[in-house]
């Protein structure tokens, strides 16, 4: 049962430099002066290595009764042994919408200047489900599931985003020439979505394949980008890439009661332990937490909170202090506490 206490959330640190950024982004938001008490618990190698699940209940029915989490990443071997964490989790919450929005940042040369992009990713169905068979020996298959109830909802979510916060278009990417029931059904239920609750909403489609193109062309021709999961999942990647990589993209995994606020990024293995991770995507991520939780929750001081971390982050990023992966020197605690010197100026 969520019982909305306005003050607790999950914490749940995660595996590789999950950990690191978790305990660097608890400390802003402490310093800056945050109600929220945390709860903490484990999920990933983090949990196996306890002898629990690696998504223990415990876990799960934690958020189920707080209603929000900070999550750092858990890491998902490949090829091999137990399904994702994070999509696991996605699914038994419920947490259909993946909102990530792409920003350039002060300070932060990139290619291009003014990027300002909201990706809406499906989070529960697409190949991401998971179902995958042995045919015969040297032929296996994989299953991309979408129904009509799972496009119809992201879809939704993506216009009324769109119209509520004052966005100027949203453009589904597809493959529905290839994948014509599949991305057909996705495109369909957009369309019907579109022309009966929000038709004075800019909306246009594209083919992922030319998407990706004017993507790395000219990506000011883009606002809001609607896809299915795995689309999501790559797309977001491409657009990290546009404003200064992985270390700067936050995430939100929204439900109709419940929301897990994480990074884009993974566990990152290759630099895991070494104390040099960027937490500014995660400290981004806790800011749209604090944000979702002034519009939900009588949370007072929230929003004040989020503008003040935002601000912070924003000015010591513009004077330059930064960790490796965006060119600086500093470390994930070095970069913390620059942070934490602005929270006030
Ligand atoms: P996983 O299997 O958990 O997805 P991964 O290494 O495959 O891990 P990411 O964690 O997304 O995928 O990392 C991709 C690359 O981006 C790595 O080289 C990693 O070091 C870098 N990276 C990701 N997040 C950060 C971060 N917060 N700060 C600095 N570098 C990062």
């Amino acid at each position: 049962m969520n019982t909305n206490s306005s003050k607790t959330a999950v914490l749940i640190p995660g595996d590789g430099i999950g950990p690191e950024v978790t305990a660097a982004v608890k400390r802003v938001l402490e310093k800056a002066g945050s109600e929220i008490q945390w709860v903490e618990h484990n999920a990933g190698i983090a949990a196996l290595d306890q002898g629990k699940d690696v998504l223990p209940q415990e876990t799960t029915d934690a958020v189920l009764e707080h209603g929000i989490a900070l999550k750092g990443p858990c890491t998902t071997p490949v090829g091999k042994g137990f399904s994702s964490v994070n999509v696991q989790m996605r699914k038994k919450l419920h947490l259909y919408a993946a909102v990530r929005p792409v920003r350039s940042l002060p300070g932060v040369k990139t290619r291009y200047e003014n990027i300002d992009l909201v990706i809406i990713r499906e989070n529960t169905e697409g190949l991401y489900s998971g179902v995958e068979n042995e045919i015969t020996p040297g032929t296996v298959m994989s299953m991309k599931v979408a129904t009509e109830k799972g496009c119809t909802r992201i879809a939704d979510y993506a216009f009324d985003y769109c119209q509520k916060r004052g966005r100027k278009k949203v453009t589904a990417f597809h493959k529905a020439n290839i994948m014509k029931l599949t991305d057909g059904m996705f495109l369909n239920c957009a369309q019907k979505v579109h022309d009966e609750k929000y038709p004075a909403v800019n909306y246009d489609t594209l083919i992922i394949d030319a998407a990706c193109m004017k993507m790395v062309q000219n990506p000011g021709q883009f606002d809001m980008l609607l896809m299915e999961n795995l689309y999501g999942d790559v797309v977001s990647d491409l657009c990290a890439g546009l404003v200064g990589g992985l270390g700067v993209v936050p995430g939100a995994n929204i439900g109709l009661e419940h929301a897990v606020f994480e990074a884009v990024h993974g566990s990152a293995p290759d630099i895991a332990g070494k104390g040099i991770a960027n937490p500014l995507a995660l400290l981004m991520s806790s800011v749209m937490m604090l944000n979702y939780l002034s519009d939900t929750r009588n949370c007072a001081n929230s929003k004040q909170t989020a503008q003040k971390i935002k601000h912070a982050y924003n000015q010591t990023l513009a004077d330059g202090c930064k960790t490796g992966d965006l060119g600086g020197e500093l470390s994930t605690e070095q970069f913390a506490d620059a942070v934490i010197d602005r929270l006030n100026g």
